[in-house]
């Protein structure tokens, strides 16, 4: 045999190699007796990331995209022309941009609700095909009950899909499909990443004939999570529960300390029920004093521990203004139909000493004089 053909052909037998970690399984094409058949349509890093994800929630199906948006979208292909969308009116800015955008362009109907109230639920329409919201919300962290929405859509059309981006709750936190979501979905480039370093999405089932329909529409538009990043995904995974637990203690400290700051007109909580919800971590909104809101930059500017940037629900702690970050691409008039004011600061609370972040928000609330008279 020559040279070349020996070096394209050599491979170690690994039979035997018993690993005690799942390697990466960095190829795209396995032999024609695999079940794996081609990585767009499976691959054994992404099943095994998703055994996890089913164990988490509990749920027969999970199925793996590349980012959270590409699960959003792989969702929004379930629809069809003539369909009727709705949506709550709090939700992560490029999820409202691409709901606007795909509904204008395929002639789906487009109704957006307040429904943490129950006008706004009473509010969905007959037609309704798909409600898709995120709860708690981003921003502000309002809770919406996902079985009386559930209820009321069904009530019209009992083939209503509901779908719930469970990203800030996480499963640990809430499971929507015991309270009568048909899917949850998540950004996994958040909390189940927690480390800044890989994006992904996750779309949860308990429906085979959905969980089919939604693998279809990755393997046909190319959403599929790669390898590598489902290895790294994995082995955050294996720290989840730890650091979600982490999180949660040093979020709820920090937010009884800013309840009692004078520079803080308003500090934001979600309603941790013990049903629905039952428990919190991280992400954490307040609004500075109006009279310190000209000083806004200066005090994110004085905050030596925390990165600004848009990651968060990571290691590490991060600030961000809604209004310029996560909401960036929504226009003034939507924002100002949120409640969105510039004056929000949205903290994302790491793994850090919490009398650390404590001290180092002090000293930014002095330096903008927030305790002068
Ligand atoms: N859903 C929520 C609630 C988010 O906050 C985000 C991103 O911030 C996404 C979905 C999109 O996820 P990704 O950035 O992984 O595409």
């Amino acid at each position: 045999m020559h040279k070349l053909t020996q070096i394209l052909k050599q491979r170690v037998d690994t039979t035997n190699a018993a690993p005690v970690v799942t390697p990466i399984y960095q190829n795209s094409a396995f032999e024609a007796h695999s079940p794996f058949f081609y990585t767009r349509k499976n691959n054994p890093n992404v099943e095994e990331l998703e055994q996890v994800f089913c164990a988490l929630e509990e749920s027969a199906h999970a199925v793996c995209c590349s980012t959270g948006m590409a699960a959003i979208s792989n969702t929004l292909l379930l629809l069809k022309p003539g369909d009727h969308l709705v949506i709550n009116q709090l939700i992560y800015g490029c999820s409202y941009v691409l709901f606007e955008r795909f509904c204008e362009q395929y002639q789906i109907a487009l109704t957006v609700l307040d429904l943490s109230t129950q006008e706004g639920i009473l509010a969905i329409p007959q037609q309704v095909t798909m409600v898709l919201f995120e709860t708690p919300t981003n921003p502000f962290v309002r809770s919406i009950d996902i079985a009386v929405v559930a209820q009321q859509a069904k009530k019209h059309n009992p083939s209503c899909l509901i779908v719930v981006d469970n990203t800030w709750a996480t499963p640990l936190f809430q499971q929507p499909l015991l309270h009568g979501a048909d899917l949850a979905l998540y950004s996994a480039t958040k909390y189940f990443s927690g480390h800044s370093d890989v994006m992904g999405g996750v779309l949860t089932t308990n429906d085979a004939n959905l969980a089919q329909k939604l693998r279809d529409a990755r393997f046909y538009h190319g959403a599929v999570m790669d390898p590598n990043s489902a290895w790294l995904l994995r082995r955050s995974m294996q720290t989840f529960t730890i650091r979600m637990r982490a999180h949660g203690q040093a979020t709820t400290q920090i937010w009884d300390w800013l309840a009692s700051q004078s520079g803080v007109e308003e500090v934001f909580y979600p309603d941790v029920d013990g049903q629905q919800l039952t428990g919190y971590a991280t992400l954490l909104f307040f609004t500075l004093d109006a009279k310190l809101s000209e000083r806004y930059d200066e005090f994110v500017a004085a905050l030596q521990l925390f990165d600004t940037g848009t990651g968060m629900a990571c290691v590490t702690s991060m600030v961000a203004r809604p209004f310029t970050g996560s909401h960036a691409s929504m226009n003034e008039q939507q924002k100002q139909q949120m409640g969105l004011t510039r004056q929000l600061v949205r903290l994302s609370i790491g793994l850090e000493e919490v009398e650390d972040l404590i001290a180092d928000l002090q000293q930014a609330f002095d330096h903008i004089g927030a305790h002068d008279e």
